[in-house]
């Protein structure tokens, strides 16, 4: 079975696969690779990726986008009502305050959360990563911002195993881009480390990290992180044009979301051309509102000074890096840049006047992540065994901390975090620690917890241990006793058991250890099993019903394509002629009837009454398909039989 690497980002999302000659970016239904995390809903089906964003334009409220920067969170949480400024699919508080997006979907309003939408694209990349590998795919690795908090990991694990997909590993962003970096570096030394530095300038955020490389080590030396992206500047540069035609056209763009869809679909062509070229460019938009054609221009150093508050940004960013990293200039080895917005020349200057050398682009700018969350998947990493060290041992290694409280009864752990990070609740878990009891004195005992950052970033306590200190001597002097009891020889009896007096030893022995396993109660973030079980129900009927829509649209498809077929081989094709003229124009007059009934009574008919259909046609047809083939076959079969005798 394959595992696919997914670089699941605001605006599209890549899959990776490890495939004969290397780890390969997986096809989805139509070019470019990538799948706009996009979903969308009308009164049939769910419309999801490339297709989805095509149709934005014209079914903007049920079709949303944007829906990653909303996972795990409150309606109410300030960083979620800045991101609903910019999607325009209506978006509510729910009963328990989680975010519900309103979308008219199969007649009636429904209400999807941010985890459903992940889930609902998730089940895309699973079916497009199939056919592209027929093969079934259940397993992958997810990569995720390095700064996504425990809640958005939950979240987006939740989100996976909505859709069916077995997590082996949620990695950071940084990480994969790193381990895509150092995958096939064969020239790495075991004492000498290479310092590389890594710009990843996305649609909605900007991660760099400082990574050493030895031979077949990585070490992450630091990550700074912004959220600020190329839609940001597409926001600046909408917000001068906006303003600009309210000026010269007397138009408010801001008011219609419509039209600022479309102003900001162009402004993000425009911005795209201004990073290769820095002449004066246009920008055309016709019948943008009141049926006014819209034209203006700009070139790149205009865009890069209405730009400025984000460049600064971008540099503050390199410089914590820098700092935090404790690397001095002349310890790195080389820059090296993936995302989309890193393709911006002033990026690339900025990278050059802070870390004092050229942006690199050794790295697929689109597919690093994904190739690099793909490489870490263990079947990977043994397919290329062989062929790189390095490959065998880029692993980072989970987090473990062994803690000590004394306590009475039992009681509750709160895991915080130890700095500010991008979410309002700076509580990561309430871990409840029962059967907590006093010492037959009365006096507190010792607990120990085993809190682990586990290998999706995820921060938990795992077990707690009551190490009971009176009891524990005395199970020890009777477990010594039960020893020098025991007889030697003779220990198992003849079905190969332990003899009785030594089973009765080991259980004293196992008595003499001082640790008791102790219930943990905890109250973190993510979906309760409940939950889980009803949304992921609620996927697989959807699943159920998209798939009978397309065999219901395939139906449709292969009448109409059998009647447009038919008629041309009958009238001056080559069956015209295997037919009698009355039967013929009967048989055409009846495809005409189809036809027409296609566009109107049968337009929108169950799958079955399409297939029924056919099949009368069949019959009629088939015979003078038959007839004309056993012509066309007929000298040779009679050749067959001259030579045979
Ligand atoms: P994120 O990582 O922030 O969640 P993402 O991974 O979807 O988002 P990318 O695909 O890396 O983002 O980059 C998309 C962004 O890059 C868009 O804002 C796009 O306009 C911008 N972009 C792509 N090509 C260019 C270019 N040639 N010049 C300037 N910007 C570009
Ligand atoms: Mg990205």
């Amino acid at each position: 079975m394959s595992v696919i690497g997914i670089d699941f980002s605001n605006e599209s999302c890549y899959v990776a696969a490890a495939r004969s000659g290397g780890i390969k970016t997986l096809a989805n239904d139509y070019p470019p690779r990538a799948t706009p995390s996009f979903v969308a809903f009308d009164g049939k089906k769910r419309i999801i990726g490339v297709a989805a964003k095509n149709q934005q334009v014209t079914n903007m409220k049920n079709t949303v986008g944007g829906f990653k920067r909303l996972l795990g969170r409150k309606f109410n949480d300030p960083h979620v009502q800045h991101e609903l400024t910019s999607i325009p699919a209506r978006v509510e508080a729910r009963g328990d305050g989680s975010i519900g997006i309103k979308v008219n979907y199969l007649g009636e309003d429904q209400h999807f959360g941010p985890e459903q939408l992940t889930a609902m694209l998730f089940t895309k990349l699973k079916e497009t990563s199939a056919a592209a590998m027929q093969t079934q795919v259940n397993d992958c690795v997810i990569a995720c911002p390095v700064f996504f908090t425990n809640a958005e990991r939950k979240a987006l694990l939740d989100a996976a195993q909505i859709a069916g997909l077995n997590v082996l590993r949620l990695m950071n962003e940084t990480t994969a881009t790193a381990l895509a970096y150092g995958f096939y570096k064969n020239d790495l030394f075991e004492d000498k480390p290479r310092n590389v530095i890594f710009v990843d300038f996305g649609h909605s955020s900007l991660q760099a990290s400082a990574c050493a490389f030895t031979k077949g080590k990585l070490k992450m030396l630091a990550s700074t992180w912004d959220q600020i992206g190329g839609r940001d500047i597409d926001l600046a540069l909408g917000d001068y044009f906006a303003k600009e035609f309210q000026e010269r056209y007397k138009i408010n763009a801001k008011t219609n979301a419509r039209a600022n869809l479309r102003l900001l679909t162009e402004i993000e062509k425009l911005k795209k051309q201004m990073s290769a070229n820095s002449t004066k460019l246009p920008l055309n938009i016709e019948c943008f509102l009141d049926d006014i054609d819209v034209s203006s221009s700009m070139q790149r150093s205009q865009m890069e000074e209405l730009c400025a508050p984000v460049l600064q940004r971008v540099e503050q960013t390199f410089k914590r890096l820098l700092a935090e990293s404790k690397l001095q200039l002349d310890d790195i080895h080389s820059v090296e840049i993936v995302g989309g917005s890193s393709r911006i020349p002033s990026v690339k200057q900025l990278i050059e006047q802070v870390f004092n050398k050229p942006a690199s682009t050794t790295l697929n700018q689109d597919e690093a992540v994904s190739r690099g969350a793909a490489f870490s998947a263990p079947s990977c990493r043994q397919l290329y065994a062989s062929e790189s060290l390095a490959s065998l041992i880029y692993r980072t290694t989970p987090l473990s901390r062994l803690l000590t409280i004394n306590r009475k009864g039992p009681f509750n752990v709160s895991i915080v975090y130890g700095q500010q990070v991008p979410y309002p609740d700076q509580t990561i878990g309430v871990w409840k620690i029962k059967d907590v009891k006093p010492t037959e004195r009365g006096e507190g005992q010792d607990v120990k917890l085993k809190v682990r950052i586990n290998n999706n970033g995820i921060v938990l306590i795992s077990s707690a241990t009551l190490v009971e200190k009176k009891e524990a001597e005395e199970a020890a002097a009777a477990a010594e006793q039960a020893a020098s009891e025991e007889k030697p020889g003779d220990q198992t009896n003849n079905a190969g058991e332990p003899a009785d007096g030594q089973q009765e030893g080991a259980d004293k022995k196992k008595k003499a250890s001082k640790a008791t396993e102790l219930p943990l109660e905890c109250t973190t973030h993510g979906f309760s099993p409940v939950d889980l079980s009803n949304y992921t129900q609620q996927e697989s009927k959807m699943i159920g019903n998209d798939q009978k829509e397309t065999e219901r649209i395939d139906a449709k498809n292969a009448l109409e394509e059998f009647v447009y077929d038919m008629r041309n081989k009958l009238q001056g094709g080559p069956l015209e002629r295997f037919v009698v003229e009355s039967e013929r124009e009967k048989i055409v007059s009846q495809l005409n009837d189809l036809e027409n009934w296609l566009y109107e009574d049968g337009e929108d008919c169950e799958r079955d009454i399409y297939t029924s259909r056919l099949q009368a046609l069949h019959q009629k047809t088939d015979p003078i398909k038959l007839r004309a083939s056993d012509y066309e076959q007929g000298p040779a079969a009679f050749d067959e039989l001259k030579n045979s005798i």
